[in-house]
């Protein structure tokens, strides 16, 4: 090589020397890089500086929302935080604990992992899972004291054989089909099941409940018949001599507009994230939302006229717009048919996302042109976008996002995937 540097760059020129730094081997990078960055000093790097998009949940909403669900509840009514499905995506352990905290009693979750993941926590509060596992994972429950709903007899005998083995008790809920026909043994079976089971003397039951089909609908017929079946299949149980335990059956859109199935306890789910089950409830208690989702701007720019943005460019820049790209895509959660469907806000702003959602980023438009009283905005790299959430005046919910998507705001909700980083206030 006739000249030591290229473009005016010396270790670029001789990266293929040996006596450069360049070229030094694998093992000496690695040393290096030991000695410069101490493990410590890199995990202090905090999460949002290693990802601009994040999940923010504020747990004072949580609990505002357990207090006030508490205030529609009968004297001795016991309530149950479900925090299954990660709490609705917003994180179980936070959530369970802070539920707990603000009065909650017992917690609900769908799958085995889940409650384990609760009691590796440390929550010792009890945990009902609300359906039936596999027998296979029967040690499990009796280790951690996890309680199973049951409406098999194979299930039912074969946890108490286990437990019995251990001269252990096997706690259960009854789980009653009295019409979503989602599980459960069906009402009026109520007693046959039992003679099934209950010469088990391990078999402890210590709740009964159902699931409503259509607590949240304006038509209140099958509701009233899965009441009448539920009520008549306790009392079928008390005048057998059986104890149902707690009792249970209202899920959040049931706490609020029937004040008469409270029975022993209540489940709180949706409405516990501060979302209203249905349009009935929004007169009627004050929820906060729990989630918001934001991001920071990774790039701004002027497309001119007509060029394209995104996969298939299916949007056109009309010219007078800035681009701004945020590192959070439908991989996140951020649901791709929501593309050029959604706003998000910038300085108390909507602004439109526009392009096709990508992967691991979208993009949104910034009108640069100022008309009427709008306060033109200056979008630079770094500054905070909301995705779903409240900025100054403005805010977008859940809820709104689901009715894009045409779906409800559950499913939004825990689609955040856990590649977000949750921040809790
Ligand atoms: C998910 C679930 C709930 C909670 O319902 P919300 O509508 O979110 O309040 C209650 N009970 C059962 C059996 C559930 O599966």
């Amino acid at each position: 090589m006739q000249d030591d540097t290229l473009n005016g760059f010396t270790g670029f020129a001789r990266k293929n020397q040996a006596q450069f730094q360049y070229s030094r081997d694998q093992e000496e990078i690695q040393a290096a890089a030991e000695i410069a960055f101490e493990d410590s000093s890199l995990a202090a790097i905090p999460v949002m500086d290693r990802r601009w998009a994040w999940m923010e949940v504020n747990l004072e909403a949580v609990a505002h929302n357990v207090v006030e669900a508490k205030r529609f509840l009968r004297p001795g009514v016991k309530l149950m935080a479900v925090v299954k499905a990660d709490a609705y995506g917003h994180g179980a352990i936070e959530c369970a604990q802070k539920a707990l905290a603000s009065g909650a009693e017992q917690l609900g979750v769908a799958t085995v992992d889940e409650a384990l993941a609760l009691r590796d926590a440390g929550i010792s509060a009890p945990i009902l899972i609300l359906a039936e596992p596999p027998v296979t994972a029967a040690p499990l429950l009796l280790a951690k004291h996890i309680t199973p709903s049951v409406y098999t007899a194979e299930f039912a005998l074969a946890y108490a054989e286990e437990a019995d083995k251990h001269n252990m008790k096997a706690p259960f809920h009854l789980a009653l089909n009295t019409g979503m026909n989602r599980i459960g043994v069906r009402a009026e079976d109520v007693i046959a099941f039992e003679q099934q089971i209950n010469f088990h003397r391990a078999l402890v039951q210590e709740g009964t409940f159902t699931h409503f089909a259509t607590a949240d609908s304006t038509d209140t017929i099958d509701f009233n018949s899965q009441v009448r079946r539920f009520i008549n299949a306790i009392s079928a149980l008390r005048t057998a001599g059986i104890d149902p335990g707690i009792v249970h059956a209202a899920n959040s859109a049931a706490l609020f507009r029937y004040a008469d199935v409270q029975f022993d306890m209540v489940r709180l789910g949706i409405a516990m994230y501060g979302c209203h089950p249905c349009e009935q409830t929004r007169g009627m208690v004050d929820l906060w939302p729990a989630m918001e989702i934001r991001a920071r701007i990774t790039d701004v720019k002027t497309v001119p006229m007509s060029e394209g943005v995104s996969y298939g460019l299916h949007y056109r820049s009309p010219g007078s717009v800035k681009i701004c790209t945020v590192p959070l895509g439908y991989a996140d959660g951020l649901n791709r048919s929501l593309s050029g469907k959604w706003d998000f806000i910038l300085q108390g702003q909507l602004v439109r996302q526009v392009g096709t959602i990508c992967m691991d980023q979208c993009m949104f438009e910034v009108d640069m042109r100022s008309f009427g009283s709008r306060v033109r905005l200056d979008p630079h790299v770094g500054d905070v976008v909301t995705i779903v959430g409240r900025d100054g005046d403005a805010a977008t919910s859940l809820t709104d996002m689901a009715r894009v998507i045409g779906t409800i705001d559950y499913e939004v909700a825990c689609n955040f995937s856990r590649r977000l980083p949750r921040v809790y206030r």
